[in-house]
């Protein structure tokens, strides 16, 4: 096993190994070119635990209907269904009320439901919007639109050899006070673990708002938003053992209801006109037709799985399995490894060898 330590314990108390909880995962049991399947790209997408797959179907298999707009049973079960999901990731990442937590499809679409809905009704000719030179992008080309559609500015954070953030330059460029800052948790190219609780600390203090892109922090370890004090978070359902479809922005409740809608349709108004129509409450207000409701019910049962495993857990194992990946890398002869120390990253790895292209 490449596993040093292997005992996981989890909310119910039970000692569960790194082997119960691989079997846990059904395509873990299938074969790839004659051999075991051995997965190392839940960066980009996470593979799913049995109790995700089966919470879907058995959704489908008894529960399905519309939500929020059918007036018998079933349809009212699968809308309780759905808000108790909400509910449950509200508690995961510690956010004070559920209608903070909006469904999206995805962290790219939460990042673009606040640059159109916050960015175009905040966001000013001249102003100034500061990134690093980390970001994926969806934390980049979302923000390029925004500043072309305003003529705003966008200033970037340099990266050291080191795979860190210049906090230095930060610090100079929050002293202009831009209006957004907007960065990467973690880094899904570095494994880098960004400063962001002084990062958000400092940017308030400077009176700018902040986004946390949390597409890998989130499912790596615990988020609490509220010791962060983030404005904006966002996150994947697909990078956190949940269905792909479903993604979440989290946000402060100040912002989110002074915020006009992003897209427009069923389920998000109030009232109709013909001409002129009001918007419902949060979080429906930022949810037009119909939702991704299985999926939501599915990450739902992802963050159930994750708070038994225990995100501390979670963050020791990758931890232990990152060290031990750097140091037998490090062995290989002519293999340069990217991104800072162990201590300061998450399970994320990259490397070249010689001139070989990683296809
Ligand atoms: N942000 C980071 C840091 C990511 O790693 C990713 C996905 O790789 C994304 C954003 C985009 O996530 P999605 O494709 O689920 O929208």
């Amino acid at each position: 096993s490449m596993i040093t330590s292997d005992k996981a314990v989890g909310a119910d108390y039970t000692v569960r190994t790194a082997k119960d909880i691989r079997e846990d995962f059904p395509i873990l049991s299938r074969q790839v070119h004659g051999k075991p399947l051995v997965y190392l790209d839940s960066t980009a997408s996470s593979q799913k635990p049995r109790a995700v797959i089966d919470a879907m179907s058995e959704y489908y298999q008894t529960t399905h209907a519309n939500v929020h707009r059918g007036v018998y049973e079933i349809s009212e079960e699968a809308t309780a269904r759905m808000e108790k999901a909400r509910v449950k990731v509200a508690r995961f990442i510690n956010a004070r009320q559920g209608k903070q937590v909006i469904f999206t499809r995805n962290t790219t679409e939460s990042i673009n439901l606040v640059a159109y809905s916050w960015g175009d009704a905040n966001i000013t000719a001249g102003d100034m919007i500061v990134l690093t030179e980390m970001e994926h992008h969806s934390n980049l080309v979302p923000w390029q639109l925004l500043a072309q559609r305003k003529g705003a500015r966008l200033e970037f954070v340099p990266v050291t050899d080191d795979g860190l953030l210049r906090l230095d330059i930060y610090e100079q460029l929050l002293q202009q006070q831009p209006k957004l800052v907007a960065f990467t948790h973690m880094s899904n190219v570095l494994g880098t673990i960004n400063p962001a609780q002084q990062m958000i600390a400092q940017a308030h203090a400077a009176g700018t708002v902040v986004l946390l892109d949390a597409a890998q922090s989130v499912p790596h370890l615990a988020v609490d938003v509220q010791a962060l004090d983030v404005d904006f978070l966002c996150f994947s359902g697909h990078k956190m053992l949940g269905p792909t479809g479903i993604g979440v922005l989290y946000g402060k409740r100040n912002l989110l209801e002074a915020m006009p809608p992003f897209m427009a349709g069923g389920d998000m108004i109030r009232k109709v006109g013909l001409r002129e129509s009001s918007w419902n409450d949060l979080p429906w207000k930022f949810e037009a037709g119909t939702p991704a409701i299985a999926e939501a019910i599915g990450l739902g049962a992802a963050v159930d799985y994750l708070n038994a495993l225990g995100m501390e857990n979670v963050l020791r194992h990758e931890q232990e399995l990152t060290q031990y990946a750097m140091e037998r890398l490090q062995a290989i002869p002519g293999l340069t490894l990217y991104g800072p120390r162990a201590e300061q990253r998450g399970g994320v790895l990259s490397f070249t060898l010689g001139d070989i292209h990683p296809h």
